[in-house]
């Protein structure tokens, strides 16, 4: 019994590295060594708050599997100021910021070279990132992020992996010298360890554009706390805002969406949902977790099927999410015939490119639209997605298995489709500039609207 168990347990972690590498971009030369895309396991994230000194100090352990010899990939935005490697000290120095081989990206490798196999990295630094405010006696601190711009997902503040990658993480807050007792929203199992001190554990399946932490004042805001139940589970909800009545309309809005969403694309996939709920301003999506303003929470909740429910593993990819979710936004829109288009790229930029063309949302959206009207005899788009969430839930997953999925469904072929309009063929590739739609419902908030946000 104890060897089969064993022998599973190895199947399952060589197909967990295999799976989860699978998706990583191509490993490049840096120097004297190949810089080597990883296989985070698990990350303990540790911060210390001192409001006194209005600092914060992290410390985060990532445990790892290296499949090749080489410089170790990954990202941190913050300056690292100490480091060790397997358990001993070494130089923070050795963690310098790089250049994908295109250019078109940057982020962070160690200038060690490792063996392949298992390795574990301790990174501490000081948190002076962005959404971190000293004030009123208290910190106030939010993972926000955006898809639609460099190094905004965890990076900013944790040391993380590309979106292909799900690892466990832990983090545990510690706030000292506050004069109120805080309270942390987020999308992971909360413990209180004492007064002002916080456990979360997050569920395996997170990546690096998932989490969601904000540490607020509760006497700041209204927290509305509620129970769905939905297909297969009863899902706590919490809404929260600085206006009672935006809480308590977010509230009934929330049912609402659940409602239609799970009945749509089928059972809602995490555990709870939380919302911060914005007067202004666009919104962004976590899974099971979204800071939006009221216009939006549709659309951000959406993600949580297409998005954060299935998860895009890489910036090709999430187009896929912004269509999908802007098509759902237009009321699920199909043309009478289809007309030929400039052909667009979606989804053919660099491979270490993370964040989300802009097109997805216009071009996008009338992609999917046509694709509903290819497949109008297979059921239309609303029952691929259905089953294609089944299947893929909790994934992360990049265009080609969307494409493979719904090739398998249609009888007439949707190569050609794919070709031109999702990667571009026939339009001018060599450009790899963004374009400047501003149309998106996801835009990111500016900074001045987060600061503003935080408390
Ligand atoms: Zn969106």
């Amino acid at each position: 019994m104890r060897l089969f168990f064993s022998i599973l347990l190895v199947c399952s972690l060589s197909f967990s590295f295999a799976s989860d590498l699978e998706q990583a971009p191509q490993n490049f030369s840096l120097g004297n060594a190949p810089a080597v895309f990883v296989d985070f396991q698990t990350a303990q994230m540790d911060v210390v708050f001192d409001v006194s000194t209005r600092t914060a100090q992290s410390n985060v352990k990532v445990t790892f599997y290296q499949p090749a010899s080489g410089y170790p990939i990954f990202d941190l935005v913050p300056s690292v100021t100490g480091l060790k490697i397997d358990n001993k000290v070494v130089t923070a120095e050795l963690v310098q910021e790089v250049s994908s081989p295109d250019s078109s990206a940057r982020f962070r490798a160690i200038k060690k070279v490792l063996a392949a196999g298992h390795h574990t990295m301790e990174i501490s630094y000081q948190m002076n990132t962005k959404n971190l405010v000293f004030s009123g006696g208290g910190a106030h601190f939010g993972t926000f992020m955006s898809d639609l711009s460099r190094r905004t997902f965890l990076e900013q503040y944790f040391p993380t992996n590309f979106e292909y990658d799900q690892y466990q993480g832990n983090m545990t807050l510690k706030i000292d010298n506050a004069s109120y007792e805080h309270r942390v929203m987020c999308n992971g199992d909360l413990k209180s360890l004492g007064f002002n001190h916080f456990s979360i554990a997050f569920p395996d399946y997170f990546t690096t554009s998932t989490f969601y932490v904000h540490i607020v004042n509760p006497k700041q805001m209204t927290i509305v706390e509620d129970v769905y139940s939905g297909l297969n589970a009863e899902i706590p909800l919490t809404v929260y805002a600085k206006s009672s009545s935006l809480a308590q309309q977010g509230m009934t809005n929330l049912k609402k969406f659940m409602k239609e969403l799970e009945g749509t694309f089928g059972a809602y996939a995490h555990k709870s949902f939380v919302a911060y709920m914005t007067p202004g301003g666009g919104g962004m999506e976590h899974c099971g977790a979204t800071i939006t303003s009221q216009w939006a929470l549709g659309h951000e909740l959406t993600h949580s099927w297409f998005a954060r429910g299935i998860m895009s593993a890489n910036g090709n990819s999430g187009w896929m999410d912004e269509a999908i979710a802007s098509w759902r936004d237009a009321g699920y829109p199909r043309p009478n015939k289809l007309t030929s288009r400039s052909p667009v790229n979606l989804s053919a930029y660099s491979e270490y490119k993370r964040h989300t063309t802009r097109l997805a949302y216009s071009k996008g959206k009338t992609f999917i639209s046509e694709l509903d009207y290819l497949l109008k005899n297979e059921g239309g788009m609303r029952t691929q997605l259905k089953e294609f969430f089944a299947e893929n839930q909790r994934k992360p997953i990049n265009t080609s298995v969307f494409e493979r999925f719904l090739q398998s469904k249609s009888k007439q072929g949707l190569n050609s489709y794919f070709s031109r309009y999702v990667y571009g063929k026939g339009a001018d590739l060599t450009s790899q500039e963004e374009p400047s739609e501003t149309d998106s419902v996801c835009r990111p908030f500016s900074e001045e609207e987060l600061a503003d946000l935080l408390y």
